[in-house]
Order: C-alpha cells, then sequence, then structure tokens
C-alpha cells in the first residue's frame, strides 16, 4: 500500500480535451493503485473542502487527473496553468485488484478518469468500452492497452462508435470480472447484466466525500454488509454489495 501524504505539486499542463473536460498533470514522484484517488485543492479557505480526484495517469514523473467542471472547485482547477501548485493529499481509497484472465473495463464519460491507469496497472487480456452522451473524448489514450469500443448517443456524428448507450451492447459473458466508473444508472444496469451473466462488477463510487481518510464519517454508504466509508472501504465495491438485485 503507497503512503499517504501531503505534497505541493508544480502543474506542468493543464489540457483542454473536450467541452469542460480537462487533463490536469502535476510534477513528482507518486505511488498509487489502480481505483485511488487524490484530494485536491488549489485555493486557500473557500471551498472549505479539497475535491476528490480518481488517478488518470501516473508516470515516474508526474500525477495526472481527467476532470469535468462542474462547480466552484473543479472551476478553480480549470484555471490553473504551468508554474501553479496544486496541494495534493493521497492516494486515498482502497482501489480494484486485477481478476486472472481476461477483464472488462467499461466506463461512462468522465467515469473513465479511473481506467487509463487501471488499463495500464492490469495489462492484457483486457477489452475496454467507453461510453458518451455527445462526442467522445480521451479515446486515443486508451488505445495501447486493449481493445477499445465507443459508443455515442448521438448517432453518426462519430465514425467507427456504435449509436447508443454503452450499456445496449457491452455483453459481460466471458470476462472474468468487469470495472466500471460512470452515471449511477449506468453502473445499476451494468449490475444487471452482470448479475444475470453471474459475473462479478467491481464499481468505483463518487459520492461526495470530505476528510478523505474515514475520520468524518461524512460518505458513509449502506451496504449489505453494513454500513462503509466510501473513502476508506471504497471507493470501489462489489455491485451486488451495494445495490439491489435485477
Ligand atoms: C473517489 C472519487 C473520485 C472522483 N474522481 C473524479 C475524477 O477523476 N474526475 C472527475 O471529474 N470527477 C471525479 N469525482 C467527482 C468530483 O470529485 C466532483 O465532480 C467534484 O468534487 C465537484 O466539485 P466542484 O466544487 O466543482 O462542484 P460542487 O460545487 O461541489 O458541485 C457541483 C455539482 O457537482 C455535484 N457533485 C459534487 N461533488 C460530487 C461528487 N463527489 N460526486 C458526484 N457529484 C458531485 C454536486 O451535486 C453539484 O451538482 C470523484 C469523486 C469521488 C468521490
Amino acid at each position: 500500500m503507497s503512503a499517504v501524504a501531503f505534497r505541493a505539486a508544480p502543474v506542468l499542463e493543464q489540457r483542454a480535451v473536450g467541452p469542460g473536460v480537462f487533463v490536469l498533470r502535476v510534477g513528482g514522484e507518486f505511488t498509487a493503485n489502480p481505483g485511488q484517488f487524490f484530494l485536491v485543492r488549489a485555493w486557500s479557505f473557500h471551498p472549505l473542502l479539497s475535491r476528490p480526484l480518481s488517478v488518470f495517469d501516473l508516470s515516474r514523473d508526474s500525477l495526472s487527473f481527467a476532470y469535468t467542471v462542474r462547480g466552484e472547485g473543479t472551476k478553480l482547477l480549470s484555471r490553473l496553468r504551468p508554474g501553479d501548485v496544486l496541494h495534493v493529499f493521497g492516494p486515498l481509497g482502497n482501489g480494484w485488484s486485477r481478476a486472472e484472465g481476461k477483464v472488462a473495463l467499461v466506463g461512462g464519460g468522465i467515469g473513465l478518469a479511473p481506467l487509463l491507469f487501471t488499463a495500464k496497472a492490469f495489462g492484457p487480456p483486457l477489452d475496454i468500452f467507453l461510453g458518451f452522451r455527445n462526442e467522445p473524448f480521451l479515446v486515443e489514450e486508451f488505445l495501447p492497452f486493449g481493445k477499445v469500443q465507443v459508443a455515442t448517443e448521438k448517432p453518426g456524428r462519430y465514425p467507427g462508435t456504435f449509436s447508443g448507450m454503452i450499456t445496449d451492447f457491452f455483453e459481460p459473458r466471458g470476462y472474468a470480472a468487469v470495472y466500471a466508473c460512470g452515471p449511477r444508472p449506468m453502473l445499476e444496469a451494468l449490475h444487471k447484466k452482470c448479475q444475470a451473466a453471474g459475473i462479478p462488477l467491481y464499481v468505483s463510487l463518487e459520492e461526495r466525500l470530505a476528510c478523505g481518510i474515514g475520520a468524518c464519517f461524512g460518505c458513509t454508504i449502506f451496504t449489505k454488509k453494513g454500513p462503509a466509508r466510501l473513502c476508506r472501504e471504497g471507493p470501489i465495491f462489489l455491485a451486488n454489495e451495494v445495490f439491489h438485485g435485477a
């Protein structure tokens, strides 16, 4: 398990990759397990809480996040430029472990954020499924790590993509396990398919959280095994433990 630390990291790059979607790369030697996240902040007192972002990519000397602008915190992050400083605290959370055999990674929209580093760390054999409401983004980053299939809900506009939702054509049979992050309805639809096929589905949940270390219990959710802190026992859960049956 990687050591949790506070760091002031220099911003190396801020890249706009889609409407309101950015990749932010900071410098430093970091370690993390796939599926883990950092609490980040680029401000002093307001907003009070740092914001959780998953590890999008990790190299020998940098750490990257992929994020959408949602509100105040992410708007401030999007204004960072090379030479500014990002305060990061982590790595946090449980991360996910690779099942043996061929696995599938499924991302919906910015839910793809934890999957690139996961694909790199897991290694083959794996397939990658990415679903978007509009124009796809960051797809090319995934191409070296497995067969990538893309779906968009706007039909016919993007060559090589399926029209519809990723859950319309994703078939879990044949995979040892499925790993997913995205909007709740997507995760619930995947759960129904995986449960029917008897394939384990691991989901990364993105609820609101505060301290990140399990002290405040603010992110407690109720699983079939009892209460669990999203930041400590999660954010990865077996879907069977957090969603109701099909
Ligand atoms: C473990 C974890 C990992 C995450 N990783 C990523 C990531 O890699 N990339 C990314 O873009 N986002 C990620 N998120 C979600 C991200 O943390 C929120 O979008 C962000 O905190 C919003 O902050 P804000 O100040 O911009 O918006 P706020 O002003 O706080 O809120 C704006 C809107 O976003 C909603 N919102 C706020 N926090 C969350 C949240 N945690 N989950 C869902 N909706 C929220 C609010 O309800 C509101 O509608 C992650 C969340 C968690 C818990």
